[in-house]
């Protein structure tokens, strides 16, 4: 199996996902082949400044600290890193978080472009898609952190408190909520910030059941953390 900077190279993680036949850019084999080099330009071999997991979190809590005191830097935003991000990506962190309007991630940390690789769910949902592109995210763009980050009054997690039947497909990500809010249930002080509590890591063991991130952790290449953000704040705090 080939590594790129001591990780899952591109062809083998599409091999390992059993995504051969199907590409991010929805490409075929054939055409893949025809056009391999130029569908993974957002691959190099190297990551020439690569972030650890500690220093990649102190980045994004320093980044939030300069948001919540509204301090902005406003990093990586010319168009000078467009044009060097776009031969080659190495997002120094990934984020499992909700959809939820007012949690946009990268003004929350004050990042730019190519800073961070962001799966976006109402609920910070680990579905089987959020974690195959959090394999991608980690295995072959080389992030060496993934945080979940939940929020305050997060509508997603409030919803699967109730015991109501939803239409269309809003049942799924509220289904997906639900084991991880009953335990809390019982418990009757500051119910709805328990269950984003509680959402936050029951899918982070979520995450930490895909076989990859697995033995990404094992290797010490990658850290999980979990996080919520503060609406009225906008600060983001560390969870246990
Ligand atoms: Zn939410």
């Amino acid at each position: 199996m080939s590594r790129i900077n001591g990780f899952v190279g591109r062809r083998d993680f599409l091999k390992l996902a059993g995504l051969a036949c199907v590409t991010a850019t929805g490409l075929s084999c054939s055409l893949l082949s025809d056009r391999k080099q130029a569908v993974i330009a957002d691959v190099h071999s190297t990551n020439p400044n690569p972030v650890q997991g500690n220093q990649a979190l102190k980045r994004l809590l320093d980044g939030n600290q300069r948001f919540s005191q509204q301090n902005r830097k406003y990093p990586d935003q010319s168009l000078a890193r467009l044009q060097s991000v776009a031969k080659a990506q190495y997002p120094f962190a990934a984020i499992l978080g909700c959809a939820d309007s007012r949690v946009p991630t990268e003004l929350i940390f004050d990042q730019g472009i190519g800073d961070l690789f962001v799966v976006r769910v109402a609920g910070n949902v680990a579905t089987d898609i959020a974690i195959a592109s959090l394999e991608y995210a980690t295995s072959v763009l080389g992030s060496q952190l993934i945080v979940v980050l939940g929020h305050r009054r997060c509508g997603a997690v409030a919803a699967a408190l109730k015991n109501e039947e939803l239409p269309g497909k809003l049942g799924l990500i509220v289904d997906s909520i639900k084991p991880a809010v009953e335990p809390v249930k019982k418990i009757s002080a500051n119910l709805n910030e328990n269950a984003v509590l509680a959402n936050i890591k029951y899918q982070s063991a979520k995450l930490r059941q895909s076989s990859i991130l697995q033995q990404l952790l094992q290797e010490n290449k990658l850290q999980i953390v979990g996080a919520t953000y503060d609406l009225d704040t906008g600060k983001v705090t560390l969870t246990a």
